[in-house]
């Protein structure tokens, strides 16, 4: 069934033609890449992890079959290999010296250089997965640190993509779970997305719609069979990580798989959290970022939907609507970090309506909010079912787990709607005027994160809290 969804998703992709996911397709490898590449010479590209794991096993079948090769680019283990610029420019200088395809054999940090790289020295290239850690295998772009921040890079995505189940569920526990986590998010950046759609901001898409949304409980509903490794949940999860990433490629954008909790974790990542010093000495993973996001937009989602949209003062809230001037002021206020405050201003600017416009907007808010409030609420699910799911996978559900203080986690409600122009339910609280009355009932003491904090705290003082809690911080 996974394999048929996958082949009728690739006739709706623009780079990837081939997708092998399976219990030893490692063995379809160099088919795969003759169908691709024909006659080419290959280099694998992996770092000395997945160099074993997988990269001598793919550089001895593509050779015993007769491909031309190149010896190995193999990035060092220590220290953990970093998605930035220097990289590339490592890799792109060694890759100049040939004309050879390189085989990414990894995980996200490995396919994202690779993906990059090859982009620059104007090739194609393939991608051999070792753990269903993200849905970036087969997406386009490539999210890499450069001049300091982190900043999605344009590329093509693979042209193709083996995945060996018998690799995958044999990778970290802590990679299967951020990928679980990431695949999870889809839940609140589809409801993001029916609003955007019943706002007329950004009409859905139907193809890139049901490409990550149509099974998407399906991929999610055994989190906790993950942590063994079992086979058919692994399979499952990587469908849902590919299906994602081809939703991307096929709508030529990432907003069929990302919204608010992106948006959160984007910031985190943009002010450095975990950069470089996570748990087990390793960064702090995407998709955990993303998993704890996702719990929070879930918690604020249940909040809005518990209130009337259809039946606002909208006069009142036009004439409290911020300039172009002074929303450009509140958000500068917001950020401490320069780089980030001129591309927050410019990413909201860019969203920015007038107060005619907002009136509009929730007029038509009026008309629509019964159905969309049905619709958002069949689309999510309960924050606490999302904590619950993500603890079975293996995941931080809370703040603290992550290195984040309580009040910066409550300060990202207001300021990751800043970073990215995608309207998202963060903008539908705001623009409504309850986006800070409900945070402030989240993290009231009998809100869903006061809770959370006070039993966190009540249990600081047995036990050491959070296992993912970055050293020295409280
Ligand atoms: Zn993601």
């Amino acid at each position: 069934m996974g394999e048929r969804r996958i082949e009728a998703a690739l006739q709706e992709a623009t780079d990837t033609q081939d997708v092998n996911l399976g219990a030893g397709a490692l063995a379809s490898l160099p088919g795969v890449f003759r169908e691709g590449f024909g006659d080419c010479p290959a280099i694998v590209v992996a770092d000395r992890i997945t160099f074993e794991v997988a990269g001598k096993e793919v550089q001895r079948r593509l050779e015993r079959a007769g491909h031309t090769m190149i010896e190995p680019y193999v990035f060092p283990a220590e220290p953990p290999l970093y998605a930035e610029y220097s990289n590339i420019e490592k890799l792109r200088d060694s890759l100049r010296e040939h004309d050879a395809i390189p085989v990414a054999v990894g995980s996200g940090t490995i396919n994202d250089i690779v993906k990059r790289t090859a982009h620059e020295c104007e090739r194609p290239y393939m991608c051999v997965g070792t753990a269903a850690s993200m849905d970036g295998y087969t997406a386009f772009g490539a999210s890499i640190e450069k001049d300091g921040l982190k900043q999605t890079l344009s590329c093509p995505a693979p042209r193709a993509v083996v995945a060996d189940l018998e690799v995958l569920k044999h990778a970290p526990e802590d990679m299967t779970a951020s990928g679980y986590a990431d695949l999870l998010g889809k839940v609140t950046s589809g409801a993001d997305w029916l609003i955007a759609d019943a706002l007329e901001v950004e009409m859905i898409d139907p193809t890139g719609w049901s490409l990550v949304q149509d099974n998407l409980r399906g991929w999610t509903d055994s989190p906790a069979e993950l942590r063994p490794g079992n086979q058919k949940a692994t399979e499952r999860l990587m469908e849902g990580l590919i299906m994602s990433g081809l939703g991307m490629q096929s709508y030529q954008s990432s907003r069929t798989a990302s919204g608010a909790e992106h948006q959160f974790s984007h910031l985190w990542e943009m002010e450095g959290l975990g950069h470089g010093e996570g748990h087990a000495g390793s960064p702090l993973s995407h998709g955990f970022k993303v998993g704890v996001a996702t719990v929070a937009i879930a918690a604020l989602y249940e909040l809005i939907l518990e209130r009337d949209l259809g039946d606002l003062d909208i006069e009142t809230l036009r004439d409290s609507w911020p300039t172009r001037e002074e929303l450009a002021r509140s958000v500068r206020a917001q950020h401490t970090n320069p780089d980030l405050e001129e591309g927050a201003v410019e990413q909201t600017l860019a969203k920015y309506i007038s107060a005619g416009e907002l009136a509009q907007r929730l007029e038509l808010l009026r008309d629509v909010w019964s159905g969309l409030r049905e619709k958002v609420r069949v689309q999510l699910m309960p924050a606490e079912q999302v904590r619950e799911m993500l603890q079975a996978a293996g995941c931080p559900t809370g703040p603290i787990e992550i290195g984040l203080r309580w009040d910066d986690f409550e300060a990202t409600y207001s300021r990751a709607r800043t970073i990215r122009k995608r309207y998202t339910g963060l903008d539908l609280a705001f623009e409504t005027g309850i986006l800070k009355e409900c945070v402030g009932e989240l993290f009231a003491p009998d809100g869903f994160w006061g809770r959370a904090a006070a039993s966190h705290a009540s249990a600081d003082g047995t036990r050491v809290a959070g296992s993912f809690r970055r050293s020295g911080e409280a």
